[in-house]
């Protein structure tokens, strides 16, 4: 069994679209990023990378790498997803915290729990999505961004 955190933001700016978890929200600003700048995404591949010390989703796929411009963040898990099963771990449970003054996410996150379980082969019970605000404080408090934060357990396959 192996734990791993991962943590990641993004600016907010107008003129891209907004992705969180694989579904695009709503709303009059989007996260800036090289890939589509999905920060959950981004947070739930650094926790399993970090259960397994296998580094960083920078050193995986680099953001000065064209292959990876405004890539569907999704494909970046499904490719950490299948060497995580090729040696051998599934995934026990994950849980997120995304913290954004805005849009309201509440009606989006099933939707995201689903992607989720999708790519990381696991039962959408395995799946925890949360949202909060910062209370007006801060990155995303001030909506300057939005921050993604995420724990995930892993087990071998045999246990
Ligand atoms: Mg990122």
């Amino acid at each position: 069994m192996r734990i791993g955190y991962g943590y990641d933001v993004h600016r907010l700016v107008e003129g891209r679209k907004l992705i969180l978890g694989g579904v695009e929200i709503p709303f009059d600003k989007g996260l800036l990023g090289h890939s589509d700048a999905d920060v959950l995404i981004h947070a739930i591949i650094d926790a399993i990378l970090g259960a397994l010390a296998w580094g960083d989703i920078g050193s995986w796929f680099p953001d000065h790498d064209n292959a990876y411009k405004d890539i569907n963040s999704r494909i970046l898990l499904t490719k950490v997803m299948s060497k995580v099963r090729a040696e051998g771990w599934k995934i026990g449970n994950l849980d997120c915290t995304i913290c954004a003054q805005a849009p309201k996410l509440r009606s989006y996150i099933d939707t995201m729990r689903t992607n989720l379980a999708a790519d990381l082969d696991t039962n959408i019970d395995n799946i925890s999505v949360k949202a909060t605000t910062e209370e007006g404080l801060g990155i995303s408090g001030k909506g300057e961004g939005i921050s993604a934060s995420a724990v995930v357990l892993l087990n071998t396959k045999e246990s």
